[in-house]
């Protein structure tokens, strides 16, 4: 997306294509499996890409080409692949990239389910190293001459560590390797982490893009700057030809439909209208966040995760990489887990959910939930106790969210 516009306009009307015949302002739902055609000489084209066309939604669908058009436009990229889950597109970004043998960089602290994929990951040979905080020092320490990606989150989920991805795009960079960042809870709304030198963008569509949780999906776009060693890449070496889209067209046109990770159409439709008001929920969720973090830190007995609070560690890089914004979701110690499910408990508003981003807002304690199945250095790094409480902030009115929260703080002392 051109810079001419703010970013609703933008997304309203240049992100999103126009028209997608007979005058439809949205695209249809290409609820189908596969497309019929009059001849097989033409169905033959389309299979050896020498003419445009579907053949089967597993390969291509243009309810997701739709979608994928639009968050490609936002996120300024060269090009998006939708995929089935925000796990589909982390798993298929590394695994287009590592060979058994072949090491990633990653902060600690990541979203449970990545880290968890990356332990799958050891069993093929992919192995991960951690930096505990992910950054220029921690990279150029960690890269060797097996390193193939450094991957780490734009604001982590739930330690709530903000990624300078300057400074670590350009130790990725230094060590000839893709810095992939997972931009699912900053949103193209809150920063284009291409325009700070990342290479891949990867989000879970189900949590913000989509915003109403009615949809799993995930995807991946690339920014297409990056020139491709394929000596050390050689897991994208067959498809070299396409230079600096070796990587997207690896995965569009192979391993992206061998895994067979694709969004469903609906999913995409649903996902695709949901992103239409990204820019207005997450300014209005952000802004509750902010209050809602600022009336907790009040309470002397609790104790606030927020990055955009001043004081917090991450204050700087919020102003300096998000407009000032900390993001949706904030965190808060209660003292102890009993404390920590009463208060849960006792919310009127807040819904107890395993998810992230919607217009609700969501509370959990993650240690009995997300983290369950984690190690303990995993789950401190995460910055999870047993005493947290993670809330994702939803677009209810301000008042009456400070009110539930702070009521249940109140009411939970002894
Ligand atoms: N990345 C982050 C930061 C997440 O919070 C999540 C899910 O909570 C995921 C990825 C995985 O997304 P999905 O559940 O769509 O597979």
């Amino acid at each position: 997306m051109e810079n001419k516009c703010r970013f609703n306009t933008g997304l309203l009307h240049e992100a999103s294509p126009k028209e997608f015949g007979n005058r439809q302002i949205l695209p249809p739902i290409s609820q189908v499996t596969a497309f019929g055609y009059e001849s097989m000489e033409e169905l033959e084209k389309v299979f050896s890409h020498k003419s445009m066309g579907y053949a089967y939604t597993r390969i291509g669908n243009p309810t997701l080409a739709a979608f994928e058009q639009k968050i490609n436009a936002l996120e300024g990229g060269i090009g998006a692949i939708s995929c089935s889950s925000g796990m589909a597109a982390i798993s298929s970004s590394l695994l287009a990239l590592c060979e058994s043998g072949d090491e990633i960089i990653a902060g600690r602290g990541l979203y449970g389910g990545t880290i968890d994929l990356l332990r799958d990951l050891e069993k093929l040979g992919i192995h991960t190293v951690y930096a505990d905080v992910l950054d220029g020092d921690s990279i150029r320490r960690l890269a060797t001459e097996r390193t193939r990606a450094v991957f780490g989150e734009v604001i982590s989920n739930p330690a709530l560590n903000i990624l300078d991805i300057r400074e670590a795009a350009s130790a990725a960079h230094e060590a000839g390797v893709p810095l992939i960042v997972d931009s699912t809870t900053a949103t193209p709304y809150l920063i284009r982490p291409f325009e700070y030198g990342a290479d891949i963008v990867v989000h879970s569509t189900s949590k913000y893009i989509n915003g109403g949780g009615n949809s799993i999906g995930g995807i991946i776009i690339d920014g297409g700057k990056l020139d491709w060693n394929f000596e050390k890449h050689s897991a994208l070496s067959d498809h070299k030809k396409y230079r600096k889209m070796a990587f997207l067209l690896k995965l569009r046109t192979d391993l992206w439909e061998n895994l067979g990770g694709c969004m469903s159409p609906m999913n995409a439709y649903l996902t695709y209208i949901g992103a239409d008001t990204l820019g207005l929920r997450m300014q209005h969720i952000c802004e509750n966040a902010d209050a809602l973090a600022r009336a907790l830190s009040e309470e002397e007995d609790i104790s606030v995760n927020y990055p955009a609070l001043p004081g917090n560690p991450n204050h700087s890089l919020a102003k300096s990489q998000l407009g000032g914004h900390g993001g949706g979701i904030l965190t808060f110690r209660a003292g102890s887990k009993e404390r920590a499910f009463a208060i849960i408990n006792s919310l009127k508003y807040a819904l107890i959910a395993s998810n992230i981003g919607d217009i609700r807002t969501l509370v959990i304690h993650p240690l009995s939930t997300l983290y369950i199945n984690s190690d303990e250095e995993s789950t401190e790094a995460a910055g999870v106790f047993d005493d947290l409480i993670r809330v994702s902030v939803g677009i209810e009115d301000r008042e009456d969210l400070i009110d539930d929260f702070l009521g249940a703080v109140r009411g939970s002392r002894k």
